[in-house]
């Protein structure tokens, strides 16, 4: 267990929304030694006691389901040091001491890869760790340049690229729903599964990000890391173990199983759109290209869809749809796997047989599955859905999350090859998208997206 923890963009909103309250959510649990610290710093010129009344401030507001105590101990833990991330002075005075540290980069991702520079040059202490928000670069190129940058300062293993949905207990629900079932995991192969859906679609609008998502968008904010790393949960197989090892190399095999795209499916098999003017919940919602900040001739989309295929035994022939969208008329963000169906109707009537569905939500975290065939006598068979509450988690995301960077367990942060992988197939769609391949639709605020109708024919 390391006990320091460095926060480079200490009074950030990453900072105060999640990594302190996760720290006095892991301090209310017990997994902190008394002798923990938090060492806080960004430009400001602020003294550690402003951090500190600062972070009680934050803790009140985000962390109030740890109790008192805990956010007392964290706030009483931490110091504050003003650096430059991009000055290896500032960071060698900021990091000061021989015990290793966990340094996390809690920063613009534009940042990234000075902060890393400037760390080698600072030297950090050995057996430190360095923890990445997504996106890890903005295309394949910077992706492995930075992935060749981090190498320089610490072992791979030392390198936690995180990404919160794996720290949601939906992992837990898809690997426990396909490992734990002798009866689902039977069926989990394209022979019985037609599709998978994973959508996260959000009523929520830009809400003042154009900073970062005007540079990013759906495509890649979503689908590159979090909608992918879905996709490997759902469709891996089977680890020896989730050590690292074993489940970071089979979820590294579906993203190397996806087929190529070629200009021709991009056109068929992606959509991007952005959103006008619109009410999202009985709000008013300005049109995207009107939001502060916006650059319009960016043409940055603020839905992107795309319809995958994996070349595998286990795969071949189901479709993956990952979807993604802002200012939605509702929020739905669930993974759904649609069953084939029944090879034959032997009643005698007319009646559409219902797909079995089973879905993994998101948020909230739930598993449904709707059972056909219990209405024999309707022309319709109505579906039975059976739905399990979820327990709550002991612990929330980031408090999982950073008990994992502190303790040294890596199985559920992105390799430095699997984010590389996952940038490499999506070149073909950000390149055809780039050369205005398929046209930017265009949805209002409030609605269920785009028209279906794919704008490439
Ligand atoms: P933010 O609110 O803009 O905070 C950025 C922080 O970086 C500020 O403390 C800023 O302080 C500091 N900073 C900027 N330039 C610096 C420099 N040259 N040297 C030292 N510090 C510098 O951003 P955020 O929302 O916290 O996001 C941080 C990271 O978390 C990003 O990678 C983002 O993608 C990721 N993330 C954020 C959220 C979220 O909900 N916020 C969720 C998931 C992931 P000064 O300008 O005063 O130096």
């Amino acid at each position: 267990m390391i006990n320091r923890l460095a926060i480079f963009g200490a009074t950030g909103d990453l900072s105060a929304r999640y990594l302190l309250p996760g720290l006095a959510a892991l301090r209310a649990a017990g997994h902190l030694d008394e002798e923990f610290e938090v060492l806080g710093s960004d430009r400001s010129d602020w003294t550690s006691e402003q951090f500190r009344f600062w972070a009680a401030a934050q803790l009140e507001r985000h962390g109030d389901a740890s109790p008192a105590d805990a956010r007392k101990a964290i706030t009483a833990s931490a110091r504050f040091h003003r650096a430059d991330v991009t000055d290896p002075v500032d960071v060698a005075s900021a990091i000061a001491g021989d015990e290793p540290l966990v340094v996390y980069l809690a920063l613009p991702p534009a940042l990234f890869s000075s902060a890393v520079s400037a760390l080698d040059r600072a030297k950090l202490p050995a057996g430190s760790r360095i923890v990445l928000e997504k996106p890890f670069g903005e295309d394949l190129n910077s992706a492995v340049e930075l992935n060749r940058q981090l190498s320089e300062v610490v072992p791979e293993d030392a390198v936690f690229r995180v990404d919160h949905f794996l720290a949601m207990t939906t992992v837990e629900n898809v690997l426990g729903a396909r490992l734990a079932n002798r009866m689902l995991e039977a069926l989990w192969n394209s022979a019985h599964i037609a599709e998978v859906d994973i959508v996260w679609d959000e009523q929520l609008a830009l809400e003042g990000r154009a900073g970062y998502y005007d540079g990013a968008g759906a495509l890649k904010d979503m689908v590159q890391n979090h909608l992918l790393q879905l996709l490997c949960l759902v469709a891996m197989e089977p680890p020896i173990s989730l050590g690292e090892r074993d489940l970071r190399d089979r979820k590294v095999d579906v993203l190397r199983s996806v087929r190529p795209l070629t200009d021709n499916d991009v056109v068929h098999r992606t959509r991007r759109a952005r959103y006008g003017a619109g009410r999202v919940d009985g709000h008013d919602v300005p049109a995207y290209v009107d939001e502060q900040g916006v650059d319009p001739d960016r043409g940055t989309e603020t839905f992107a869809e795309i319809e995958l295929e994996l070349d595998s035994w286990r795969w071949a022939g189901t479709r993956f749809r990952l979807r993604s969208g802002k200012a939605l008329g509702r929020n739905r963000k669930e993974v759904t796997v649609r069953f084939r169906p029944v090879p034959h109707v032997p009643f005698g009537h007319s009646g559409e047989v219902l797909p079995n569905v089973l879905r993994f939500g998101l948020e909230p975290e739930s598993l449904a599955l709707d059972l056909t065939g219990t209405g024999s006598r309707a022309r319709t068979f109505a579906p039975l859905t059976l739905t399990a509450e979820m327990a709550a988690a002991d612990l929330p995301p980031y408090g999982r999350l950073l008990l994992d960077v502190l303790t040294g367990n890596p199985a559920l942060s992105i390799r430095g090859d699997e984010a590389e992988e996952a940038w490499r197939l999506l070149e073909p769609v950000l390149s055809a998208w780039s050369r205005d391949l398929i046209p930017l639709q265009e949805y209002p605020a409030g609605s269920d997206g785009p028209s279906p109708a794919r704008p490439g024919g």
